[in-house]
């Protein structure tokens, strides 16, 4: 009998990893919520089970619910994919608990470096520099204040159960700390039911690289290079790159992160696929920021350069079937862009219908996405729509390829829906359309304010970008409703079939 894995996530990682499943002949469980009724993830798995609500308390991020799905399905072994319960020990703990095998670290490792405390009182006694601030959370302004002063302003106040940019705030001035303390406490409060907060230098103009590193759980562990992920909008990654433009220009500096990287993982005995994250500055002097302890979203960049299923090694570390390579080789460049479902101008969620989807197609092009055709992105989960990422031998092809690729991507919400502008679908295809043709971004000038110091990038974009995506949409309305047309009325010759046949339109 073929032993089952229950993928305990939805969306564009859910499939992703249902696709390795069925390549290494595992059975795939789904699981999802009322508002995922006909998503893909659902449909591509050999079995679904409804677990909830739309609310991910009550679906996605019920252990409880889960575990039961687990049992009656025969599951044996559990993979988290990113967010959600990715990265929660007690999860982790409950499925050993239950006899599952978690694909991911052990509970401790999670419980470890997950806290960001805990992790910086990690790294500092490996000898690896972290960016200079406080230790531990400060018990309140004052003492931010204190910090702040010791390391020189501006500085930045971190939630420490962080994650997506939540619960930081960038503080310039003396009088400023006590709002931003206040501010900031209760955003992580809020998020992660945990308001503490630390404070770290702010590093001007810096680029965000991480090393993906993949470790046996018995000591053993290799790095398989570095991302670049410094294109970020709100501090969340918009766009990742391999090999990174920065480290280009510093070779020994790479070398040694990935070595950090390696020490780290080595030191913690790590299990599985993990991330270290790293600020750095433009000097090429670096600093430990983080560890995902989960695949991230950005891994497909490591995967094009490296030829290695990052997700097949994890399955078959779970399964007790994996030996770790001594080296990885690493060849071309390879770059992903994140499609949102948010207004391209201000980057806020813009989630909606979604009535027709195109993907791009050619060589050397991934397209992972959450909908292969029309769907919902639902206001209760991150906006995610896709990623598209491509592979080159060199980093200008890899940028042409992606522009192409772009060019050819169509998501539009549905027929009707499109006048309405506010509360329809939006997506930041035409700001990724931009940001691919961008001067600094051709040069590999990249670091993290970049967007925020080019009001290029999204100026103009009501104009030019929308006007070409209202031309665009109402194109392929045309061309939709030409083929229904047809089909429903092969012998009758409409206005429209005749003008485009003529203009060589037919499709
Ligand atoms: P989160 O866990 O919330 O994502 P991170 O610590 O990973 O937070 O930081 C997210 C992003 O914020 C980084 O990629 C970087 O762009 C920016 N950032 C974080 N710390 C600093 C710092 N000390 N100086 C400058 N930028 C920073």
């Amino acid at each position: 009998m073929k032993e089952a894995v229950l993928i305990a996530n939805r969306g564009e990682i859910a499939v992703r990893i249902a696709r390795t499943c069925k390549i290494l002949g595992l059975e795939t469980i789904a699981i999802y919520s009322e508002a995922d009724h006909f998503s893909d993830h659902a449909k591509i798995c050999d079995k679904a089970y409804l677990i909830g609500p739309a609310e991910p308390r009550e679906s996605y991020l019920n252990i409880r619910k889960i575990l039961e799905v687990a049992r009656r399905s025969g599951a044996r072994y559990i993979h988290p994919g990113y967010g959600f319960l990715s990265e929660r020990p007690e999860f982790a703990e409950a499925c050993e608990k239950s006899n599952l095998v978690f694909v991911g670290p052990r509970a401790e490792t999670i419980r470890q470096m997950g806290d960001k405390i805990e992790a910086r009182a990690t790294i500092d006694a490996l000898g690896v520099k972290r960016v200079p601030g406080s230790i531990g959370p400060v018990p309140n302004a004052k003492s931010a204040l204190e910090y702040a002063k010791k390391v020189g302003f501006p500085v930045l106040l971190k939630a420490r159960a962080g994650g997506g940019g939540k619960g930081m705030r960038r503080v310039d001035r003396e009088q400023d700390v006590p709002a931003a303390f206040e501010s900031a406490g209760h955003e992580a409060l809020s998020a992660f039911g945990d308001g503490g907060l630390y404070v770290e230098k702010l590093i001007a103009s810096p680029h965000h690289v991480e090393i993906q590193v993949f470790g046996d759980g018995e000591g053993r562990a290799i790095h398989l290079g570095e991302r670049e992920c410094s294109i970020q909008r709100r501090h969340q990654k918009i766009w990742e790159e391999s090999p990174s433009p920065l480290l280009e220009l510093f070779p020994e500096t790479r070398d040694t992160m990935c070595e950090a990287a390696v020490l780290i993982a080595k030191s913690i005995c790590y299990r599985g696929a993990g991330t270290i994250e790293f600020i750095v500055n433009e000097r090429g002097e670096f600093y430990f920021l983080e560890m995902n302890t989960r695949l991230q979203v950005e891994h497909p960049v490591t995967e094009w350069v490296t030829g290695v299923d990052l997700v097949a090694w994890q399955l078959k570390l779970a399964q007790g079937t994996f030996s770790l390579p001594s080296e990885i080789k690493r060849n071309g460049y390879s770059i992903e862009a994140r499609i949102y479902a948010e207004d391209p101008m201000t980057f806020l969620p813009a989630p909606g219908a979604i009535g027709f989807i195109s993907s791009p197609n050619g060589p050397f092009i991934r397209w992972d996405a959450a909908f292969s055709g029309p769907g919902d992105v639902s206001m209760h989960y991150d906006p995610m729509i896709a990623k598209l990422s491509i592979w080159a031998p060199t980093r200008p092809e890899a940028i042409a390829r992606l522009r192409v690729a772009l060019d050819e991507t169509r998501i539009l919400p549905p027929k009707g829906s499109r006048q309405e502008g506010l509360g329809s679908l939006r997506t930041n295809l035409v700001f990724l359309k931009k940001l691919v043709r961008h001067q600094r971004v051709c040069a590999g000038d990249t670091p993290t304010d970049l967007i925020a110091s080019s009001p290029d990038l999204t100026s103009a974009l009501s104009s030019e970008g929308s006007e070409k995506l209202a031309i665009v949409g109402s194109l392929y309305q045309v061309l939709q409703e030409t083929k229904t047309r047809i089909k429903a009325e092969p012998f009758r010759s409409s206005v429209w079939y005749q003008v485009n046949a003529k203009e060589g339109l037919r499709t």
